[in-house]
């Protein structure tokens, strides 16, 4: 295949969105292979320690400037970011599709999502809002305002290469802090792709060098931002790993941090379901981005006695789907990011087999699509039980189970059976059941939902999970108060000084 885009021929820099003079140390490069087709597609400069030390000075700087800008002004430069994603939400959108090989139906909404959030910065510019208390002294008055944290360190993972930090720089800007993102290994070039789009944006606005930096590479860079007292903030999202990993690193100097990590999303599928809505949820939520989302739909609790009708309406299903090209919108699935990701896909259908597992729709890797790729794998389900090893566990490749319920009682119990709490839903037109289900002694997870699937969230509510998804909120509802300091305030505009509890103290 052709390369579909005007992609640089020489290595690439990273650096603040407005300037690149940081950026002359390191010759070392991220090489960036499409999935779609296995081409080379861009060289990005690897950050050395050095330029991270300096990006991190200039973006504490620049917070020293910023944080004095308005509110509302702030959000009136996320606006014109906004706008200027729609200008290039077909590019972007195409770049995200290539580079991390999700469909390109995919990679607009990505964007979309991006625009989205900017939307709803921009407004809650004007709405960070803190509470005022009656106070219990005479002629005092208490009240709490929100203060900006400095500087917010973003590590992102490579399914969602764009619009993750966007929920995290659209909120923290707003809010008066500077964002330093250091992207995917994986996918380095859209995220370069976001600073030149904004750059343009900072620049007319006069905005400090430094409220928008960039830093490349691996675990290294991640750890440097995980470990460094300067940064405020670790917004991390990726594999539950990872997020041990830099939970321990912040903890220790106590730091503040916040986490997406891995799912393990279950649909209970009640007797009472609507199939029609429940299958093409199931199939979405399952194959979807080839099964590489953090709210990938990977378990389905079927109740029993429509447990074979399920099963067969989903093989009737999967037989219609068709691999390929993500940029081709013909195509349902697309490739998995690389060939390691095509290994952990053999590796757990491997262990499904010797757990006892029955495969209803075959897995295999994918060849002959006229491509060298080599990372296109075939959707499978497997009929298997909660506890396996393999089930408890994220494999993030289309590989969905099978599980049987009697009882509701039983289908929430192996729902919550997991370490993680992202994303679960329920299909069923059962009132009682439905608000079981989203009640106390229901599911544990962040998302809870209805009749949708477990996938395709909404920026106005927050995001996240609980367990060993890490806890962490993101974007709509309150999740700015995340990238914000609370501060107590009591005036006395009295002539006595009462002391609080009654506590009197003479001289
Ligand atoms: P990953 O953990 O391999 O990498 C994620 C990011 O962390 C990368 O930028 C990587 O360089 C960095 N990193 C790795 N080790 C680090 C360390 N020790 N210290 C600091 N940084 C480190 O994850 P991935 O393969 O890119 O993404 C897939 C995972 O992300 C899945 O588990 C998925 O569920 C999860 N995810 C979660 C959410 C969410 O919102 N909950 C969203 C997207 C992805």
């Amino acid at each position: 295949m052709q390369s579909i885009l005007p992609l640089p021929t020489q290595p690439v820099k990273p650096g603040t969105s407005t300037g690149q003079q940081f950026w002359q140390s390191s010759d070392k490069t991220i090489d960036s292979y499409s999935p779609a087709d296995g081409q080379l597609i861009a060289r990005v400069h690897v950050s050395t320690r050095a330029d991270y030390d300096r990006v991190i000075d200039t973006a504490k700087a620049a917070f020293l400037e910023w944080r004095q800008v308005p509110a509302p002004r702030r959000g009136e430069i996320v606006r014109q970011m906004g706008e200027q994603f729609r200008r290039y939400k077909r590019e972007l959108g195409t770049l995200v599709s290539y580079e991390m090989g999700k469909s390109l139906q995919e990679g607009l909404g990505e964007v979309q999502e991006i625009i989205d959030i900017c939307d709803f910065a921009v407004g809650q510019s004007r709405q960070l809002y803190g509470l005022s208390m009656h106070s219990e002294r005479p002629a005092h008055r208490m009240f709490e305002q929100w203060h900006p944290l400095g500087v917010v360190g973003i590590i992102s993972a490579f399914n969602f290469p764009v619009a993750v930090w966007s929920w995290n720089a659209m909120l923290a800007w707003v809010c008066g802090d500077v964002c330093v993102w250091k992207p995917s290994e994986k996918t380095p070039l859209t995220a370069l792709a976001c600073q030149q789009i904004i750059g343009e944006v900072l620049r007319n606005n006069n905005v400090p060098e430094g409220v928008s930096c960039l830093v490349t590479g691996g675990r290294d860079a991640g750890e440097w931002l995980a470990n460094d007292p300067r940064v405020a903030l670790v917004s991390a999202t990726g594999s539950t790993r990872m997020g041990k990993a830099v939970a321990e690193a912040v903890a220790g100097r106590l730091g503040k941090y916040l986490l997406e990590l891995g799912g393990n999303n279950a649909i209970i599928v009640s007797e009472h379901a609507d199939l029609d809505l429940a299958i093409p949820a199931i199939v979405f939520g399952a194959v979807g981005t080839a099964g590489q989302r953090c709210t990938t739909t990977r378990r389905l609790i079927v109740q029993e006695t429509i447990y074979d009708d399920v099963k067969n309406r989903l093989k009737n299903a999967y037989a219609q789907l068709r691999i390929g090209s993500p940029l081709d919108e013909s195509f349902h699935v697309g490739p998995l990011i690389d060939q390691q990701a095509v290994h952990n896909y053999q590796l757990a259908v491997n262990d499904i087999r010797e757990s006892g597992g029955r495969f209803v729709v075959e897995p295999g890797v994918v060849d002959g699509l006229g491509f060298e790729s080599g990372c296109y794998v075939r959707p499978c389900i497997a009929e298997a039980e909660n506890h396996w090893a393999i089930v408890q566990r994220e494999t993030f490749a289309p590989i969905l189970y099978l599980l049987k319920y009697t009882t509701l009682d039983d289908a929430i119990a192996q729902q919550n059976g997991v370490p993680q709490g992202l994303s679960s839903a329920i299909f069923t037109l059962n009132m009682r059941e439905a608000e079981r289900f989203l009640a106390v002694s229901g599911s544990d997870c962040g998302i809870a939902n209805v009749n949708i699937g477990t996938s395709g969230a909404e920026i106005g509510g927050a995001f996240g999970g609980e367990k060993e998804t890490g806890g962490g909120r993101e974007s709509g509802s309150d999740a700015w108060k995340a990238y914000m300091r609370r501060q107590t305030n009591t005036v006395n505009y009295g002539t006595a000084l009462p002391l609080a509890q009654g506590i009197t103290f003479e001289l």
